[in-house]
């Protein structure tokens, strides 16, 4: 893609750099070549679409471009497709003056009035002149807003073009979607950033360091506006603020498979006062640049001694580890946004970062895999399993080391093991029934069908079974349910087998009663575990397991 320097759109000082050395023509733009080629060749051979969806990250120029579109297409003197940016209509455009344009904001204007108002005004054009609306933040319309938009991209004004510009076209309407050419923009690459603001510094006549070029080109992740707001920054005061959490002991623990060091790390950034969201992203990020050294170096984007430093931590994770963190971290990304206390998902995710044992997804296992094909660890030494308060060792022999997980956060990490193990009892047998039973080999099913689930306390499962026969045949199939189980419910249950005689085929379901209730109730009606024959013997307690051989003080 063409490299030319941008040319300044204002001359006063005050103006951000941002402003000042927004691309005015396709040629300036940078990172969105296959964009550039598709845009700029519609317009130079006539076949412009009258609806586009831009869509991507904010910062890599979806309205800088939709603006650029309006200038090709209304410029004077155009050039092979792209905005001469000299002629009236160019200049009237980059001013914000030109009729031609119209830009609604979405996330504030997203009522159906609004859009009705917009698109009313779209059919009265000036003769051989394009109107260009540009809708920002599109995926934020009402749905009635959407709805009236839609009804106009169905018949478009000829002279006409809507461009919709979103961060999120899963959340635009897929009506809608299916009526634009939809383009997708791409964070924009270290050294292209890393060029454009030697570029910008040269054409603002400034003299910036390369360390600190390479601080903005940090601090952007991807977004040339966030390169430039940095650089802004240094101009006025003098130094980049470059704070950003620092990961090192992160990485440490986890290549080291130390929950409580992870556990502490996390503690210290949430101290110096960065939120969770912010601190899994952040990490998520670094994580992924590691991730992209070790498969596909040519495209990570990170330059020098930011690249050595993570290449070094890519070479103590490994590859199996690394995208488990990435995975791992996207998932508490997700779950955090509805969680009240954010900060938990993030310390479970670290817990079950460092015990792979806990986790019984794809990557865990591949990671398993790698170590007792490699040996583990393949770094550092790992710590001994922590003790922990309010644990205490089962028959405790070994003398531990001390206490220092901080006791906050293990009750933090309790409650939401405990709000997990809130699974609904009916819920559960309904899913043993129907989804369960259904997947075992058929001389279990013949056995079970006239299995009933009557109690379930945390992970552990009451199934009655109609006579002594029946139970006494479990432990044959035993390991087929086990894996039945485990691929419904994605974790492992401990099953106690009981005789009820009343228990048969046309026994009611439980009705759906909250889960501790019912379970003290079947306690009380199904007297267990004296006669219960305990077939699974895998431990189902996550705090057990998180921390081996403990067991809880009451
Ligand atoms: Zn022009």
């Amino acid at each position: 893609m063409a490299q030319s320097t941008p040319t300044p759109t204002s001359l006063d000082g005050v103006t951000s750099l941002y402003r000042r050395f927004r691309p005015n023509r396709f040629a300036e733009l940078r990172g969105q070549d296959h964009v550039v080629r598709a845009l700029q060749g519609a317009v130079k051979n006539d076949r412009v679409s009258h609806a586009y969806l831009f869509s991507g990250p904010r910062g890599t120029g979806k309205t800088t471009t939709a603006r650029i579109l309006a200038k090709a297409l209304n410029c004077e003197n155009p050039v092979e497709g792209d905005a001469c940016d000299k002629c009236a209509s160019c200049i009237a455009i980059t001013r914000g003056s030109s009729l031609d344009v119209t830009e609604l904001d979405a996330a504030s204007n997203n009522g159906v009035d609004d859009i009705r108002e917009i698109t009313a005004g779209a059919w009265h054009g000036t003769p051989g002149r394009w109107k260009v609306y540009i809708f920002d933040e599109v995926h934020q319309l009402t749905k009635a807003a959407a709805a009236a938009l839609l009804k106009t991209l169905e018949e478009p004004p000829s002279h006409v073009v809507f461009v919709l510009a979103t961060t999120d076209p899963h959340k635009v309407l897929p009506t809608i979607r299916s009526r634009t050419q939809h383009l997708e923009f791409r964070l924009i690459g270290g050294e292209t950033l890393s060029s454009l603001l030697h570029d910008v510094e040269k054409a603002a006549g400034l003299k910036v360091d390369d360390s600190t070029i390479d601080a903005a080109v940090r601090l952007a992740r991807g977004s040339a506006r966030d390169a430039l707001s940095a650089l802004d920054q240094l101009i006025a005061t003098g130094s980049v603020n470059d704070s950003q959490p620092v990961f090192e002991e992160m990485f440490g623990a986890l290549a080291s498979n130390d929950a409580v060091a992870a556990l502490k790390a996390l503690a210290v950034l949430t101290r110096e006062g960065w939120d969770p969201e912010q601190l899994a992203e952040s990490f998520a990020a670094e994580i992924r640049q590691v991730f992209l050294l070790l498969a596909a170096p040519e495209v990570a984007d990170a330059v020098d001694a930011e690249r050595e430093r993570l290449s070094v931590w890519g070479s103590k994770l490994g590859l199996a580890r690394t995208v488990r963190v990435l995975e791992t971290l996207g998932k508490a990304m997700r779950e955090m946004k509805s969680a009240p206390e954010k900060i938990v998902m993030l310390e479970i995710a670290l817990v079950r970062l460092v015990k792979p044992e806990l986790d019984i997804s794809v990557e865990a296992l591949a990671e398993r895999v790698e170590k007792l094909e490699y040996g583990a660890p393949r770094n550092a030494p790992v710590s001994p399993p922590a003790p922990v308060p309010l644990l205490r060792p089962i028959g405790s022999t070994t003398k531990s080391a001390p206490i220092v997980v901080p006791e906050p956060v293990l009750e933090k990490v309790e409650k939401v093991v405990e709000e997990k193990l809130e699974l609904n009892l009916s819920d559960v047998a309904e899913r043993f029934t129907q989804r369960v039973v259904p997947r075992t080999a058929r001389s279990a099913q013949l056995l079970l069908s006239d299995a009933q689930v009557v109690a379930l306390d945390g992970y552990r499962l009451t199934i009655a079974l109609p006579s002594e026969e029946m139970r006494a045949n479990t432990e044959h199939i035993a390991q087929g349910l086990r894996s039945a189980m485990d691929h419904e419910f994605k974790t492992t249950f401990q099953i106690d087998w009981i005789v009820d005689v009343n228990v048969a085929k046309s026994a009611p379901t439980p009705e759906p009663v909250d889960a501790k209730k019912k379970t003290q109730i079947q306690s009380d009606e199904y007297e267990p575990p004296g006669d219960a024959v305990v077939v699974d013997s895998v431990p189902g307690h996550l705090i057990s397991e998180m921390f081996p051989g403990a067991e809880e003080i009451s």
